[in-house]
């Protein structure tokens, strides 16, 4: 049977071309109280409700950095959250044509009997609360799924298990008037080649399109978010030219054109080499017939947190250090990026062993 056509089936399909606007991308600010409180800690400031509002009032009233977003995905709480003169966070996004998205899933889960893999939970009440975001202002979803590279592993059991999971989300939100964005990432962990991410990753994404089919998912109303395609990060790394082949190859093998657009996840990666990797995707010659662009949590991030620590008279320099990512990775999604926004923190890596968003 094909896809499932609900009332909501055009403004999902003009939801999520609108994500997908060459030159635009999603900034991910989705992180749970937990993780919040891990990049708040990095520059001691205490994880209380009032700094974490300060820290999103900061990014989400960088203005000049608004035309390189369509796209921002908030934390339950950031979804009620409002400026400090009041107005509700939602009103400043769609103001500047930013459409709000919401985190829905309730973090992993190990599957039992496996070496440490992994499934995303959330299914309880999913469609309701789908509902209460939609009414909230919310057009879009994110749910992640967590895959490892190990000697036996991505598993079949946790391959299937996320595929499935993620097709069940995916339908659930489009029910819903939600876009889902489908995350199987494959985390970096290891010493794997780049050979061996790349037939993981095509693995993987054949098992989630297939799984997408037999959901009845409408492939023009979602978004995919998966990993770039690297060597594992205890490997030497290539130059963006080679993941960028790597990359894009996994993704002609498997994503359908009927996909309006592939927003990467960033993974630990530094904020300068994701944004030259995916600069290097969108110059490769070859036929690509969907958007390739970001949906950047740290590489988005990073050196603003830095510059800002939590202090009022530095949040001038912090947003200019955000507006200096949005800029560069808006041109990478054209393949126009010269390589000239990056200084020493742009240049870090922020790789964590075994992530937890
Ligand atoms: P990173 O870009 O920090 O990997 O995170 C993006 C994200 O939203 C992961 O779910």
């Amino acid at each position: 049977m094909s896809a499932f056509v609900g009332k909501y089936a055009d403004e999902l399909i003009r939801t999520a071309k609108y994500i997908a606007t060459p030159g635009k991308g999603i900034l991910a600010a989705d992180e749970s109280t937990g993780t919040i409180g891990k990049r708040l800690s990095s520059i001691n400031v205490e994880n209380t409700e009032p700094n974490r509002q300060a820290l999103r009032e900061l990014l989400f009233t960088t203005f000049d950095a608004l035309p390189s977003i369509s796209g921002v995905i908030l934390f339950e709480e950031t979804l009620y959250q409002k400026t400090s003169a009041g107005k509700p966070f939602v009103d400043v996004l769609a103001d500047n044509k930013v459409i709000p998205g919401i985190k829905v899933d309730k973090g992993i889960v190990e599957l039992a009997g496996t070496n440490g893999e992994t499934t995303t939970q959330g299914f309880d009440s999913l469609g309701a609360r789908c509902l209460q975001y939609y009414k909230a202002g919310a057009r879009f979803a994110k749910w992640r799924a967590v895959l490892k590279i190990g000697p036996t592993e991505p598993s079949e059991l946790a391959i299937q298990q996320n595929a499935q999971g993620l097709a069940r989300y995916a339908i659930i939100c489009q029910e819903n008037g939600l876009v889902p964005i489908v995350e199987p990432e494959i985390l970096t962990d290891g010493n794997h080649d780049i050979k061996k991410c790349a037939a993981v990753t095509e693995t993987v994404l054949a098992a989630v399109y297939k799984a997408l089919n037999d959901h009845h998912v409408l492939l023009e109303g979602t978004l995919l978010k998966p990993n770039m395609v690297t060597p594992g990060s205890d490997s030497p790394k290539v130059a963006p030219a080679v993941v960028a082949e790597y990359t894009v190859g996994a993704l002609r093998r498997t994503v359908p054109p009927a996909v309006p657009g592939i927003v990467f996840l960033s993974g630990g990666q530094s904020e300068e080499d994701a944004t030259l990797n995916l600069n290097a995707m969108n110059k490769l010659g070859v036929l690509k017939p969907w958007t390739l662009s970001f949906s950047f949590g740290r590489a988005l991030q990073q050196s603003t947190i830095k510059k800002w620590s939590g202090k009022k008279e530095n949040v001038p320099s912090a947003q200019a250090a955000f507006l200096a990512r949005c800029k560069a990775n808006s041109e990478a999604t054209l393949g126009k990026y010269a390589g000239c926004a990056a200084d020493a923190a742009a240049s870090e890596s922020l790789y964590v062993k075994d992530y937890k968003y």
